[in-house]
């Protein structure tokens, strides 16, 4: 009996090994198996297919050990896999990379480390388990498992992680590193030396009236709302108590050096939902709502896939909600997926409220085993034995394509439009909203996306036809769209109306907005404090030791950064081309947005949002709670705050510099500045009154500004058709990238146009390039790409092949074996 293998590697084909007779009963399609392949290694690898035909090999390894009693992935699944494979052109192996969560798919690299939660002997242990509890508990940090296997020589040593990790002994190293940080809020109490000492106290109330007011303030503030009398003096959150005195922090500081208070942290107390489960027939849907939702109906009845396009708070997500309703009574699933993690934080509390635990998340910021649970939920029927605490709604990231549904009857892709959909690295460089689509239709399940600004793609395809197309151009509430008025850089800097990076316009704006105790949000698309760094003298910039981009320098922690390899470096004081100390910052980033709105409206509370302060696992729900609590009153981002961000005090929004998203070198940079900027503005004047845009350029007359003043999403759309239709691109064309990548220069230049050569000889026209792409090394890989445009008419299937015959003759030059060519189908 032999078994054909998916091993989760980028390798082409499938793998046999043969399955001994102690596990022949034991093993199955769509079972985890523990094989070897290479040297040493051993690797979880999915049996994809058994039989009794070894063909002219007879040597074939023995399958290790067997993991599964069931079958953990399924017939369709595995279809989807290969659909993908085939699709995005890559290897079965990479998708079961991509499918999997970790914690699925040990191998000898996985490390392993014991759980902080673990307590000895909570747990009973077999000997081998035992044994390798001990090791584990000596090498003190992770361990890979290879090296474990060496140390208590157990060949089969992966079931036996296996089971510790689902005994919750031992865990993946990646939920070491990504440990689990709840929100902490900072307590304040009286110092050990005057609770409850009455005397000791007054002393104190005595010695401060004298001589320090400000901090008798804070003490009599203390107590005030601490207790009831000197009796019962309890905590206080340093936060309430700020405020309440009106002290600053160092009157608050010299306390707690002299003694008087002390300060210390404890877990943040989440309210508790208490309302899951109201009913979603309590949701009154507006007339234009009822519109359509019965034009979605309707047009599923015909169609497969509806496109609803909604203008930013026209209550798209309220829609949503019936229709998931109506979905999970009749007993089917819902995959909800949205493009970023900063957005499920609300849309978590909106769909919790109504449908409670019966919501499943999944995406990357979950630890493992919070994954793998999701996973087994999601392969469960409600219905069936076993599945009444089942998630039957699951909201996610692209990941949650992947999950093993069994019964799904509705796909929601909100914000169909986002790049972030599509995954760039590894393969496969899938894009989540079709894969989506691709899965609903394996499922028979329907499909809605939904966005106020659709992609060019999925508007031409509901305007072909394919899709169905629903209009929901009223916002909720009968609230008008924001106002938007443009701020011409060019002549405010001529009349000296420019603070920095703030037009009086907008500083007017924002005093006024805080007055009036409404929230603003200021957009700017890049991160860090000035862009680059410029030797005055001689115009040298320093640049990344790695890539060929320059280095942005962040003044938390006064560093040159890279942003695309990480390298760090120190601020040189004198350009070491001419050691001239003339060195200027050019351009900004978020940091210094924020930092210089701070001295210019210094009693608002400024926070800012970005990649730099979202690493950690709840930054972004703590950045949001914050901000719909009011202990915020602008926050400054990047794309971050665009999405789909829904709160009720935001009256001003602000686009800082409207031009450099416009000057992208990309045929999608002015769909994707329109989008942007339509999306930013959809934040502002959502509840209360009409709110205000402020965009700031030196190009107010660009078309795409006009187009986002007028909020003329149709006019943009014409146009950008017609500019894709003359030079051939989506959506008449489809088209594949090809990225040549080595760290010899010249070798990519070689393999390129010998690439390129190959390619045109059978496509064409249709190939464009060698070119340098805008950042031509990463990493010290360099980088050319090449790309292909195939008409849509034409079938892509065969293109697709032939570009893979093509691949294969380029690599049988002995030259080129050490070069990368890395397949993007679809690229963004
Ligand atoms: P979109 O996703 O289209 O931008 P949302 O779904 O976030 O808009 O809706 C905007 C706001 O209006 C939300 O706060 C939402 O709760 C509210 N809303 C929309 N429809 C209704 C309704 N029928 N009843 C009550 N509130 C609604
Ligand atoms: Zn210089
Ligand atoms: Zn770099």
């Amino acid at each position: 009996m032999y078994a054909d293998v998916i091993l989760p590697l980028p390798l082409p084909g499938i793998f046999t090994y043969a399955v001994p007779l102690e596990f022949q009963d034991k093993v199955g399609i769509g079972y985890r198996v523990v094989v070897q392949f290479g040297n040493r290694k051993i690797y979880t690898a999915l049996v994809r297919k058994i039989h009794g035909d070894a063909g002219e090999s007879r040597n074939f390894k023995d399958i290790l050990s067997v993991l599964d009693n069931e079958p953990l992935v399924s017939e369709w699944q595995f279809r989807f896999w290969d659909w993908m494979a085939s699709y995005y052109m890559c290897t079965t192996g990479e998708v079961m990379n991509a499918a999997l969560p970790s914690a699925f798919k040990l191998a000898s690299e996985t490390r392993v480390a014991i759980n902080p939660d673990y307590s000895i002997d909570s747990v009973p242990l077999n000997e081998k388990e035992f044994s390798l509890v001990e090791t584990l508990y000596n090498g003190k940090k992770s361990i890979e498992i290879s090296r474990i296997s060496r140390i208590i020589d157990q060949q089969k040593i992966i079931p036996v992680i296996k089971t510790l990790i689902e005994k919750g002994v031992i865990i993946l190293e990646e939920e070491v590193r990504e440990k689990y940080r709840p929100k902490k809020e900072i307590y304040v109490r009286l110092h050990d030396s005057y609770s409850g000492d009455e005397s000791a106290l007054k002393d104190l109330f005595d010695r401060l009236e004298l001589r320090a007011k400000k901090q008798l303030e804070i003490l009599m503030t203390f107590i005030q709302i601490s207790g009831h009398g000197f009796e019962h003096i309890h905590e206080v959150k340093k936060d309430d108590l700020l405020k309440k005195s009106g002290c600053s922090a160092a009157v608050f500081d010299s306390m707690i050096k002299k003694g008087v208070l002390e300060v210390y942290e404890k877990l943040a107390i989440k309210p508790k939902s208490g309302t899951t489960g109201s009913n979603p027939d309590s949701i009154l849907l507006t007339d234009s709502q009822k519109r359509a939702i019965a034009e979605i109906r309707d047009a599923w009845t015909a169609k497969d896939v509806v496109l609803l396009h909604g203008v930013t708070s026209s209550g798209k997500t309220e829609i949503y909600i019936k229709l998931i309703n109506e979905t999970i009574e009749q007993g089917k699933q819902v995959l909800y997926l949205l493009p970023e993690i900063a957005l499920t934080t609300q849309i978590i509390n909106r769909l919790r409220k109504y449908f409670g635990d019966r919501v499943g998340i999944y995406h990357s910021r979950f630890n493992e085993s919070e994954r793998a649970d999701v996973w087994k939920q999601a392969s469960l029927n409600r219905e069936s034995p076993g599945g009444r605490n089942s998630c039957d709604i699951i909201l996610g990231a692209r990941s949650a394509v992947f999950l093993p549904f069994v019964n799904l009857g509705l796909v929601i892709v909100d914000e169909e439009h986002d790049s972030s959909f599509k995954q760039m690295d590894p393969a496969p460089r899938y894009n989540g909203r079709d894969a989506a689509l691709f899965l609903a239709h394996l499922h028979g399940a329907k499909a809605l996306l939904g966005s106020a600004t659709p992609a060019i793609e999925s508007y031409y395809n509901a305007k072909q036809g394919k899709y169905a197309l629903v209009e929901l151009p009223e916002r909720f509430g009968e609230m008008e769209l924001p106002l938007i008025q443009l701020v011409n850089i060019k002549d405010e800097l001529r009349r000296g109306r420019m603070k920095t990076h703030f037009s009086t316009t907008l500083l007017d704006q924002l005093t006024e907005a805080l007055k009036n105790r409404e929230q603003a949000i200021l957009f700017q698309n890049r991160r860090g404090f000035s862009l680059r760094l410029e030797c005055e003298s001689c115009n040298w910039m320093p640049s990344c030791k790695n890539c060929d981009v320059t280095l942005v320098y962040h003044k938390k922690g006064n560093q040159l950064r890279c942003h695309y390899c990480g390298y760090v470096t120190s601020v040189p004081s004198l350009c070491p081309v001419c050691h001239s100390p003339g060195i200027k910052m050019k351009g900004f980033g978020t940091e210094k947005v924020e930092e210089e709105l701070g001295i210019l409206l210094p009693e608002a509370r400024i926070a800012r949002m970005d990649l730099d302060t979202t690493r950690s696992k709840h930054a972004h729900q703590n950045i949001i709670t914050s901000f719909e609590e009011l202990k915020i009153d602008i926050l400054v981002g990047t794309q971050m705050v665009t999405k789909g961000l829904d709160f009720d005090h935001v009256s001003t929004v602000c686009i800082l510099n409207a031009d450099n998203m416009l000057s992208f070198p990309d045929f999608r940079s002015e769909e994707r500045s329109f989008q942007l900027m339509a999306q930013v503005s959809g934040r502002s004047g959502r509840k209360k009154k009409r709110g205000t845009v402020i965009i700031q350029t030196y190009n107010p007359a660009h078309p795409i500004i006009q187009s986002v003043v007028k909020n003329n999403y149709t006019g943009m759309y014409g146009y950008q058709l017609a500019e894709r239709r003359k030079f051939k691109y989506p959506p008449f064309y489809r088209l594949i990238l090809l990225k040549v990548k080595h760290r010899n220069a010249d070798l990519v230049n070689r393999a390129a146009s010998e690439l390129a050569k190959k390619l045109t000889r059978v496509f064409g026209n249709r190939i464009l390039g060698p070119e340098y792409p805008p950042v031509a090394r990463i990493m010290n890989q360099y980088l050319k790409h090449v790309l292909i445009k195939v008409e849509v008419e034409s079938s892509v299937l065969s293109a697709k092949s032939r570009l893979l015959e093509i691949l294969g003759e380029f690599y049988q030059k002995q030259e080129f074996h050490p070069v990368k060519v890395l397949i993007d189908v679809d690229p963004q």
